[in-house]
């Protein structure tokens, strides 16, 4: 049996458009939904295994990109958001009604990746958005009830499907991490 990962992963992702920039985001509303205008491509874009992303019902990963905050604006039903959780690093704006995350921002500036939001893109009726790079926090799907005997199918599939299962981020996103810290530190 095929390991679902996301409905918009399993099938393959599609290709980034080329000069694409941006598009609109919806909740999942089916009147007056909030509306999110993001104008830019996304970057970073990965499957997420942890369990405050947000992800369709049923799925084991979410699917998430970051983009510069001073691209992305609300531009409709604004005041049916509010934030998930006050107290963690990304705070997701989420909509009341029917619970879709339509972006997490961070608020504290000496995070390692202040300045950037958080997206799922499959919002989106666009098309061109950056497909998925990698999978990240692929041992955190056990914290959602995952069983970890089916890990090592998990991980195959994530393989398959190009997306190399790591447990915390992306050598190239740590990478980022650490060097904020070591020029944070004075060690940079
Ligand atoms: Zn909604
Ligand atoms: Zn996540």
């Amino acid at each position: 049996m095929t390991v679902s990962i996301h409905p918009q992963v399993d099938a393959g992702s599609k290709p980034a458009r080329e000069g694409f920039s941006g598009g609109t985001l919806s909740c999942r509303c089916s009147s007056n939904p909030v509306t999110v205008k993001v104008d830019a491509q996304t970057a970073h874009n990965h499957a997420c295994g942890c369990t405050q992303c947000w992800k369709p019902e049923g799925a084991l990963f979410s699917q998430v990109a970051v983009v510069s905050r001073d691209k992305l604006s609300v531009t409709g039903n604004q005041d049916k958001l509010a934030i998930v959780d006050l107290s963690v690093g990304i705070q997701r704006h989420a909509c009341k009604e029917c619970g879709t995350h339509m972006f997490g921002r961070i608020e504290d500036d000496t995070h390692p990746f202040y300045g950037l939001d958080f997206i799922h893109t499959e919002l989106s009726d666009d098309e061109g958005w950056s497909p998925p790079e990698f999978a990240a926090f692929v041992s955190s799907i056990i914290e959602s009830g995952a069983s970890p005997d089916n890990m090592e199918a998990v991980r195959t599939r994530l393989r398959e499907l190009g997306l190399e299962p790591y447990d915390c981020l992306s050598p190239t996103l740590m990478d980022v991490i650490a060097t904020h810290t070591a020029k944070a530190s004075g060690a940079l």
